[in-house]
């Protein structure tokens, strides 16, 4: 039974609401829990839109969270279809779309995040795509299926892992394929140069064409489909679809009009997400954040401010901040973590090393097999790791992360040295 006497609100119904929503009664939380979203879905989750869902294999009803009724067994109300548009933080209430007008105690900001928009002359065309939600995933498979049917060509703006995954999800059903990429491998910004090759091995043994150190300049239409692209190197590729996938922006509107801190982005720009502490807690003692929108003091960088866009952050951060809602000690410190599925390779990556952040890079196993672990370290210590095709080897490299100690590169490198033994 619910009784009234609080209400905690979270706005955004992705995996890191439904996951607060789902904590604070497991908690024990006997108030009011409304849950609002913009879809019209179900919370659900998003890594099946570039893989198993959109090549096929799984089915629509497998994304979801929750079953539909778990919401109502939960006491969870649902507003779904609906923007909350305005947040009166002196009046503690949000308004969404229709006017309905919901006063909160506590307020959780899951907003998640959007789609960066190529900002070039084409991108009105009819075939021109984005993948975010459910709904451009059911609308890119049936364009998938046909551009394989018809030897149809799908250009790609974007080497990172949601363009490489539907590039790969594209060739299964035999679609040509092209991926477009500034940087000079896929990946760069995450795995730097060293390892970024392989990806592109990979994927151009399946027959995906790569063209990199260009960007997109035009995308070229006739009666309102696509043709071509432009890159701004002057080659044309031609194109029947187009997938945008340069990216995502956290959605911070709502907190920014209601003068909630925004941290900037790692380049030192604004648009990094909304600014908590490692309680998940904004300047706002009674708002929170969590998921790909916020950027929490992160206790393992010694308190610098992180914004992860990775589905562990959600299924994490959106519990944890419900405990926090609830007032219990809340220090949020887990290391970064994503998977990926591409053809036959699947990983996973823990921790945080972008390019310059490192010195060396150590792999164990067998690199041309794509059996083996990439460890990135800086001065001997370990920053971060990625699995290719090796399991259960996550919690070992997680704590090696944490212990912070200095390690031998060649124990690292030897697979007959248990990564086990390395934290002693
Ligand atoms: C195609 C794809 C594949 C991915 N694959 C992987 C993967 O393999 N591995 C991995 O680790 N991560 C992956 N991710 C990332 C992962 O899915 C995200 O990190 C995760 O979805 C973030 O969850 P969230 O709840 O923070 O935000 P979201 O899932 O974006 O949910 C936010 C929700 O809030 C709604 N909303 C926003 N503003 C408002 C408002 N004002 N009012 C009401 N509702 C609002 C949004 O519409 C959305 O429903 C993938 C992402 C995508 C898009």
């Amino acid at each position: 039974m619910v009784d009234a006497h609080q209400t905690f609100v979270i706005v955004g119904g992705g995996l890191a609401g439904a996951k607060a929503a789902e904590t604070l009664r497991s908690e024990g939380f006997t108030g009011r829990v409304i849950l609002i979203s913009d879809e019209r879905e179900h919370p659900y989750e998003r890594p099946p839109l570039s893989k198993g869902y959109l090549n096929g294999k799984d089915e629509r009803d497998s994304v979801f969270v929750h079953e539909p009724g778990w919401y109502a067994q939960a006491d969870i109300e649902l507003h779904l279809g609906q923007p909350a548009v305005q947040l009166d933080r002196a009046a503690k209430a949000v308004s969404l779309g229709d006017g309905t007008r919901i006063h909160y105690d506590k307020l959780l900001l899951a907003t998640g995040a959007e789609p960066r928009r190529l900002d070039i002359p084409g991108t009105d065309l009819a075939g021109v795509h984005h993948l975010r939600r459910l709904a451009h995933a059911e609308r890119l498979r049936g364009v998938l299926a046909s551009l394989g049917r018809d030897n149809g060509h799908l250009v790609i703006a974007g080497a990172g892992w949601i363009g490489l995954e539907v590039a790969a999800a594209a060739r299964s059903y035999g679609a040509e394929v092209t991926v477009v990429e500034p940087e000079p491998t896929p990946l760069h910004r995450v795995l730097g140069p060293e390892l970024g090759g392989l990806f592109a091995d990979l994927h151009r043994e399946h027959g995906v064409r790569f063209h990199f150190g260009a960007g997109f300049e035009e995308i070229i239409g006739q009666n309102g489909m696509v043709l071509a692209v432009r890159t701004d190197d002057g080659e044309e590729h031609p194109a029947h679809d187009v997938l945008a996938a340069i990216g995502a922006a956290p959605r911070t509107a709502l907190a920014e009009a209601a003068g909630l801190d925004l941290a900037d982005r790692t380049d030192g720009t604004p648009g990094g997400g909304i600014a908590v502490d490692a309680s998940l807690r904004t300047n706002d003692p009674d708002i929170y954040a969590a998921g790909d929108v916020a950027a929490a003091e992160h206790p393992l960088l010694g308190g610098a401010r992180l914004r992860v866009e990775h589905w562990a952050n959600a299924l994490n951060g959106g519990p944890a901040a419900a405990r926090a809602m609830l007032g219990k000690e809340v220090s949020y410190d887990r290391i970064p973590y994503f998977f990926s599925d591409q053809y036959d390779v699947g990983l996973e990556y823990s921790g945080y090393a972008p390019p310059g952040s490192y010195d060396q890079v150590v792999c164990r196993g067998d690199v041309g097999k794509r059996e083996f672990i990439a460890f990135w370290l800086s001065e001997g210590r370990l920053l971060a790791g990625m699995n290719v095709n090796v399991w259960d080897v996550t919690e070992q490299i997680q704590q090696l992360i944490r212990s912070r100690v200095v390690l031998d590169p060649h124990d690292l490198a030897d697979p007959a040295v248990p990564l086990q033994s390395l934290l002693a």
